[in-house]
């Protein structure tokens, strides 16, 4: 077989520790030998980020939106304990945070499903994919503590100086106020890429606020997406025969436990932050979820949503086994190469992406598999196999797919 083509690089995004280590063996054993790899290489690793002030996290997100497509290793985020294990000149910000902010993206996460591993809720069939919004509410809020009482006041000076004014309240005694906003910009943004994230995907849209109560604020929301909806995207919708759907964040608590998955559900960004963290718990293994940040104007950056496994890396590094789970960061990558394939019209791209998931499938439900899914795995005859010999086996299926496709 020759090697497939690409036109337009894949925006590559290294990052630190056992991924680092995974992110090579991966692009050796499954890309590169399949592959005419074009990428436009960024060292995202805390080394490189210290040498460069950072600059490397800025270049490699405005490289993403030249492009249009990136992939990203799991990166550290800097703490007082890595000021001092990499002699850092300055505690950088997380890199997520900066590509977010510059992309001005919503993060998807989904599960990726295989026999053998029951989710806690085992009517969940098909995958449930959160999409969190990513700014304001109670992330960007200013509080204050009452003592011995007091009038609090919400107050707005308009853009002519002109005030408006609510008593929140008349406290008699202690108390706690809190201040939040948010942006028409920003929720306008989050429902763009949603709504281009269901028709990308072909899947219902779930969204759910508390209306009832929040008259202005949540009801905001439900107006912005009600109004994108039906003037940019509801005939997409009835082509492809997928719906978006509004209801009470409580009534779609209790209808995403009775159903079987295979939607969206858009969260505030509270609630992304609670539900996903349920969801992917529910789901099994950190290890199998995929994050994927979609911009309004259509950039996406692929990555799997675990961290850098830095206990399984000082392993590593002191020459013990390891059995870690290179899955989510798998499919991250092939995540970019069929999106890659679908921008540039490269059908064989976009086909070896398909086959490498289905190898990645294929090799755990055949039993082999990391320690951490060895654990969950329900399979009668299942192996515990190391870094290296998941990914070997993984490259064995590959090739027997990839000789079937391209025969
Ligand atoms: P982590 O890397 O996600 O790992 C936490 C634990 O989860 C691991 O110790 C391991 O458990 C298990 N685990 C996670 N991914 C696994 C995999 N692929 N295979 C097998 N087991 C896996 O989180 P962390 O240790 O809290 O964070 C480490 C570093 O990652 C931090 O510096 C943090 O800033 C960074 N981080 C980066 C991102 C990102 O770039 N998107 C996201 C989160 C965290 P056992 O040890 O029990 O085997
Ligand atoms: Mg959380």
């Amino acid at each position: 077989m020759d090697k497939i083509k690409m036109n337009v690089p894949i925006v590559e995004m290294d990052g630190d520790e056992m991924t680092r280590v995974l992110w090579k063996w991966i692009k050796d054993i499954l890309i590169l030998p399949y592959v005419d790899l074009k990428t436009e290489y960024f060292d995202l690793g805390l080394v490189h980020r210290n040498e460069t002030d950072d600059r490397v996290t800025t270049e490699s997100a405005e490289a993403t939106k030249k492009y249009g497509v990136a992939v990203k290793c799991a990166t550290i985020t800097p703490n007082a304990a890595r000021m001092t294990e990499y002699d850092l000149k300055e505690m950088w910000k997380s890199p997520n945070g900066t590509i977010r902010a510059i992309l001005d993206g919503t993060v998807f996460r989904a599960p990726i499903l295989v026999k053998g591993i029951t989710p806690y809720i085992p009517t969940w069939t098909k995958p449930i994919t959160i999409a969190r919004h990513a700014y304001g509410d109670v992330y960007k809020n200013v509080e204050m503590t009452v003592k011995g009482g007091g009038k609090a006041e919400l107050v707005l000076t308009d853009k002519d100086g002109n005030k408006t004014s609510e008593t929140i309240m008349d406290f008699k005694g202690d108390g706690i106020i809190q201040g939040l906003h948010n942006t028409d910009k920003s929720i306008t943004g989050f429902a763009r890429s949603c709504f281009n994230y269901a028709v990308d995907t072909k899947q219902d849209l779930w969204f759910a606020t508390k209306d009832t109560i929040s008259k202005k604020y949540d009801h905001r929301f439900k107006d912005i997406f009600q109004e994108i909806f039906e003037n940019e995207y509801k005939e997409k919708f009835d082509a492809l025969g997928i719906e978006y759907f509004y209801t009470l964040i409580d009534d779609a608590v209790a209808r995403v436990i009775r159903s079987n998955g295979g939607y969206i559900w858009a969260c505030k960004n509270y609630d992304g932050d609670v539900m996903s963290d349920m969801v992917s718990t529910a789901f099994g293994s950190l290890a199998m979820m995929t994050s994927v940040l979609v911009s309004p104007d259509g950039k996406y950056e692929f990555e799997a949503a675990h961290g850098t496994v830095q206990r399984h890396y000082y392993k590593y590094l002191n020459g013990e086994e390891t059995s870690t789970n290179s899955v989510a960061t798998i499919f991250a990558w092939s995540g970019a190469l069929r999106k890659r394939g679908e921008l540039d019209g490269l059908s064989d791209l976009m086909k070896f992406a398909d086959s490498l998931e289905k190898a990645v499938i294929n090799t755990i439900e055949d039993g082999i598999m990391t320690g951490d899914l060895y654990i969950l795995s329900s399979l009668p005859q299942k192996k515990k196999v190391n870094s290296r010999e998941f990914l070997e086996a993984i490259g064995k299926n590959l090739n027997k797919i990839l000789a079937a496709e391209f025969a």
